[in-house]
């Protein structure tokens, strides 16, 4: 039986860099024909090499800003579909920023069998978007949005940011609600991080809020979303039933992915790789490979399934990995606090997500193999 496979697909293109981000994207747009048939050539070669053994699920149009490659995008689909099985019933997600898409654009891409549309809105303050160096307004996001509805697209996301400059828990609950007005079927919730080699990380901006403001904006926006029918599946994602990101899910479950472009990381066949190289050298067939070392093992399994809602199974932990749970008193505190919640599997309360990395390494010490244990 053919193995389920993602394919994550980098478009490295930007209008503008925004304030926060260092995502690997650049604004140098005669690059896209050049960097397409490179992805094209990409993929088809490893068409070659494991097509006949895989068959890909879930496919995942990010970056940068996709949109920003126009219709070139469908050569890079097509691309997947000549050197691989596509199920029918595929995810095929594309990231959008709404000053970048037009409704002409979405029902192309629509029709070449992208179905389902993520656009970075980030907020509803324009004031907001501006402090994040945005390109695009509210209203543009409304806008694409109902495009994309028109379009056909009938699984809908929006990205929104959490500790943006000057944000109060008042406007971030605006932002919330507008989002449900919307109609968005999914819900990204990212805290604003201030990454070193960026405009923010050089000049950081005034009005930031501090640890506690922004815990507080996580555990009031995921109230909120809760109470507005999206469920938290993953620590910054929230979904209405049925509308979670199977290919995301990949990434936290241990999936099988392959990704394409500079920075790509994949997870296949034990091993984790990445691609690295800029955007031009990648265009002119200069980057290379990374070989990371093995993935899949039991620290890792704990660092992602804690993540999502599923929970780090002791079921797994046993049998994959031949490890059995041994709560000690930290993880009894942890669990009496109400952090986590404890059963045949270990989940993170909202306030435990703001303690996750802690969380993480307690949990990694309260394991130990299960033969040591059934002695
Ligand atoms: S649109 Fe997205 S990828 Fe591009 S610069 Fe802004 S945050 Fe980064």
């Amino acid at each position: 039986m053919k193995k389920a496979l993602g394919i994550y697909v980098h478009i490295p293109f930007c209008v503008k860099k925004c304030g926060y981000c260092d995502f690997c994207s650049v604004a140098d747009f005669s690059l896209i024909p050049e960097y397409i048939t490179r992805l094209c050539a990409d993929i088809r070669e490893a068409g070659e090499k494991h097509g006949a053994d895989c068959r890909v699920d879930t496919v995942y149009f990010g970056g940068g800003t996709p949109t920003c490659a126009g219709t070139r995008l469908i050569d890079a689909l097509d691309a997947i579909r000549a050197g691989f099985e596509l199920d029918e019933d595929a995810e095929i997600s594309l990231e959008a920023n709404p000053a970048t898409a037009d409704l002409e654009l979405l029902k192309a891409l629509r029709g070449a069998g992208f179905n389902r549309l993520s656009v970075g809105i980030q907020s509803a303050d324009d004031g907001e978007l501006k402090k994040l160096g945005r390109i695009h307004s509210f209203s543009d996001a409304v806008r694409t949005v109902a495009e994309g509805r028109a379009a056909g697209f009938s699984d809908v996301g929006g990205d929104m940011m959490l500790g943006i400059p000057d944000q109060t828990p008042e406007s971030m609950a605006r932002t919330v609600r507008a989002f449900a007005a919307l109609g968005l079927d999914h819900v990204s919730a990212y805290m604003l991080k201030i990454e070193p080699d960026t405009p923010f990380g050089r000049n950081v901006p005034d009005g930031l809020p501090d640890e506690e403001q922004t815990a507080e904006l996580y555990l009031n926006a995921a109230s909120l979303l809760r109470g507005l029918g999206y469920e938290r599946y993953e620590i910054s994602n929230f979904a209405k039933p049925g509308f979670e990101c199977r290919h995301n899910m990949k990434y936290w479950s241990l999936g099988d992915y392959l990704g394409f472009g500079p920075t790509a990381h994949s997870c296949f066949g034990g091993r984790r790789t990445s691609v690295e190289g800029g955007v031009a050298e990648y265009a002119a067939g200069r980057a290379y490979v990374k070989d990371r070392g093995p993935c899949g093992g039991a620290d890792e399994y704990i660092m992602l399934a804690l993540r999502t809602s599923g929970g780090v199974d002791l079921r797994v932990m046993e049998e994959r990995y031949g490890l059995r749970f041994k709560p000690n008193a930290v993880i009894s505190e942890l669990e009496k606090r109400g952090f986590i919640s404890v059963s045949d599997k270990i989940t993170l309360s909202d306030e435990g997500v703001l303690l996750s990395n802690s969380v993480i390494t307690e949990l990694t010490e309260a394991f130990e193999p299960a033969k040591e244990a059934g002695k």
